[in-house]
């Protein structure tokens, strides 16, 4: 009697059997063979030629399909499958055995030369798989048509007058059944479930393309509806057919084909329809001939239209990915530009309180009589004006990236923009003895342009030509006037280090710089001087370039600014002015003349250093001064001192210098005068300060000089 240790047992043993891959293979060989034998003699029931032949033959077609998807090794399915078939109809063991044989061979190389050879993708959305399918469909078929017939041959079923035709037919039966069968299989079976992922107006269309599909191959094929006047109905099948390959791709087209392939060989076997001939073989000859026709045309054109349609999206992706990381790398380059602002802007406070305690050292020096100290205090001067001119091309620079930068333009005469850049390098030029030459035309040049920004350029070149050139050596700036191109063109040429060849362009590049013989780099600049020269040559409408016969040879440098020959003269020239509210010049000496025990000046700023500096600067010029360092002070201070001149920061920490001003023009009337004190001199800047009533806006560091007007004014 079993136990029930053994029962168990015996059921987990079973169990084991059930799962073991041998037992799951050798079922998978037999539905194989079930799914072969069934459409064998589906084929067979169509036409036979001897009960072999027959003229559609779609067992080549899913075999096929089932090893490319399930693997090769499936292949006894096959041979079974085809084995039962055909041992049935001929009730002969050799006979069944050579054609199975025959069918199984060509559907292990039909699988081998598609991977092998040409690597082939079950979406057929290349036009290599859908034409190296097609090869393979074509050619395979020899090999089981041969086999077959000299099996049936050497049986003696078939008279070798026979051969011919049923060798024939064997042909034509596989490869229509492999065309319209294997693609149909393989592609839907692949992707069983891809309609999920459409949308309902997709489904919809595919809905509506197959129903025009169907509505047509019933019309065509299965109604005497074949002709319209002298026009036969079946090329209306086209329509559909394109419809399908250009929408749908290939799982539509290789369903069309596989619709209209059941539908026509049905009618072909009925005798309905279009091919509708008295003889059979006739009938069947035309179906399959239609049928390889639009399988040949439209399959590759499928491919062709898939692979066209896949190439526009990897573009369009590609697009995307694009813009996304310009977009980002727009942004970093935002954030950095925004940094340098910041930068530049914060530097420039403590430099503030630097230049004024420099200005009163000098004083202080001058008292003593020391030229030794003078000398220190004037090197000093002198690193300060490269960090304030540094600073301010740092944030020229970040301004224009950030496209918050814009020029004046207006008519301004070149000669004497010319003539203060040369004031404003000569010292620079002294102390490096070198020396400058400038040859301008006789006759004043008129240019639309921002005068400032333009001694800024010609500023940046000379300073460039005098800090590349040996001590002892020349420059020479040159201004020609070239009416024909309506232009002005101004050559500054110097006989320094040169420019090597392959650095001519890239010196116009932020941060670029040239390693000079020994490899170490000659200048103390940061690089952006040429690259902000361009930019606002260009802001002019006029352009820059550099020239050099190479190390040691020199450099030229070449700016183009537009000169329209009708310009509009003014006769206002308002250059001086503007120089002291865009760009400060960074370091002035004391004036020699100044009011004893002037009005009132009250210097607002939280910077204790900066404000207390400039108080001692102007008690120094004798200038009653009182100092506040917030908002609210400045506010007590000058309701209770009523001062003539009020210099206020606008970053207080209590209140903004705007409030302040508005409060002192409130109290205090229009006696008093507002001078506004900040980092950044846009105009937007300005704008503001005008509106909160401010009479004067300056830039940081000022300088007493800077001043003198403002204090003069207040004089009167
Ligand atoms: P910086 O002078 O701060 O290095 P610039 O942008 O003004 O930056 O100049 C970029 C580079 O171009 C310099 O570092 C230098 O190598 C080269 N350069 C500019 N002007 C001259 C010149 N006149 N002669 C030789 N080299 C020059």
């Amino acid at each position: 009697m079993p136990s029930l240790l053994n029962i168990r047992f015996h059921s987990e043993r079973m169990e084991d059997f059930f799962t073991s891959t041998s037992f799951v293979y050798a079922l998978k060989i037999l539905v194989v063979a079930i799914i072969y034998f069934f459409t064998s003699k589906m084929g067979l029931s169509f036409y036979a030629l001897s009960g072999f032949v027959t003229l559609i033959w779609p067992p080549t077609g899913v075999a096929l399909a089932v090893l490319l998807l399930y693997g090769v090794e499936l292949w006894p399915g096959i041979a079974l499958g085809t084995f039962a078939a055909n041992f049935l109809i001929s009730g002969s063991i050799p006979i069944a055995m050579g054609i199975a044989f025959g069918n199984t061979i060509e559907s292990i190389v039909g699988v081998y030369v598609l991977r092998r050879f040409i690597n082939f993708d079950y979406s057929l959305e290349h036009l290599r798989d859908s034409l190296g399918f097609i090869f393979v469909a074509l050619s395979l078929p020899i090999i089981s048509a041969t086999m077959g017939i000299l099996t049936l041959l050497a049986a003696g079923v078939l008279t070798s007058d026979m051969v011919g035709p049923a060798w024939i037919t064997w042909w034509i039966g596989d490869v229509l059944g492999t065309l319209t069968v294997t693609p149909f299989l393989v592609c839907w079976l692949a992707r069983p479930f891809f309609w999920k992922s459409m949308s309902v107006r997709a489904l919809s269309e595919w809905v509506l393309l197959f129903s025009v599909l169907i509505a047509l191959n019933v019309m065509v094929f299965l109604t005497p509806y074949t002709q319209i006047g002298p026009f036969s109905t079946i090329y209306l099948i086209v329509i559909p057919f394109m419809w399908a390959a250009i929408r749908t791709g290939p799982p539509g087209i290789t369903l069309s084909v596989f619709i209209t392939s059941v539908i026509s060989s049905w009618a072909a076997f009925l005798g309905h329809g279009t091919f509708s001939q008295p003889e059979v073989l006739t009938r069947v000859l035309s179906t399959e001939a239609f049928l390889a026709f639009i399988t040949l045309i439209f399959l590759p054109f499928t491919s062709v239209v898939a692979e066209e349609k896949n190439v526009a999206t990897i573009l369009r992706h590609n697009i995307k990915r694009l813009h996304e990381a310009l977009q980002k790398i727009s942004s970093e380059d935002n954030a950095k530009n925004e940094f340098l602002a910041i930068l530049a802007h914060e530097l420039r406070n403590p430099l503030a309180p630097v230049t004024t305690s420099l200005e009163l050292l000098n004083i202080k020096i001058g008292e003593l009589n020391r030229p030794d100290i003078l000398k220190i205090v004037g090197t000093a001067e002198s690193h300060m004006r490269t960090i304030a001119r540094l600073l301010d091309d740092l944030l020229d620079i970040s301004r224009i990236s950030r496209k918050k930068f814009k020029i004046q333009k207006e008519t301004v005469e070149l000669q004497s923009i010319i003539h203060h850049a040369r004031e404003t390098v000569e010292a620079f030029y002294a102390s490096r003895t070198i020396e400058l030459v400038v040859s301008v035309p006789k006759e004043l040049l008129w240019i639309s342009a921002d005068a400032v920004r333009v001694e800024q350029i010609l500023n940046n070149i000379l300073y460039n030509a005098a800090k590349y050139t040996q001590a002892g050596g020349h420059v020479k700036l040159s201004v020609t006037h070239d009416k024909e191109h309506q232009e002005v063109v101004i050559v500054i040429k110097d006989d320094g280090i040169g420019i090597a060849p392959d650095m001519l362009k890239k010196i116009f590049e932020p941060f670029v710089q040239q390693n000079n013989s020994s490899g170490s780099r000659v200048s103390a600049g940061l690089g952006i001087g040429l690259a902000l020269t361009k930019r606002l040559v260009e802001l002019h409408g006029g352009s820059i370039h550099a020239q050099s016969a190479g190390l040691g040879q020199g450099s030229e440098f070449t700016v183009t600014l537009p000169a329209p020959n009708d310009i509009q003269l003014q006769m206002e020239f308002p250059l001086k002015e503007r120089r002291r509210a865009n760009r400060t010049p960074y370091f002035t000496f004391i004036p020699s003349t100044i009011k004893e025990q002037g009005p009132l000046v009250l210097v607002v700023d939280d910077n204790k250093d900066a404000a207390d500096g400039l108080k001692m600067l102007l008690d120094h010029s004798g200038y009653k001064t009182s100092v506040a360092y917030t908002g609210k002070e400045a506010c007590e201070t000058a309701r209770a001192l009523k001062p003539k001149i009020a210099i206020l920061d606008i970053g207080l920490p209590d209140m903004s210098g705007y409030e302040v001003a508005r409060t002192m023009r409130e109290e205090l009337g229009d006696v008093v005068i507002l001078v506004a004190l900040t980092g950044y001199g846009q105009n937007k800047d300005k704008m503001e300060a005008k509106k909160a009533g401010f009479n004067h806006h300056m830039t940081k560091p000022i300088s007493i000089n800077d001043l003198k007007s403002i204090l003069v004014e207040a004089g009167e």
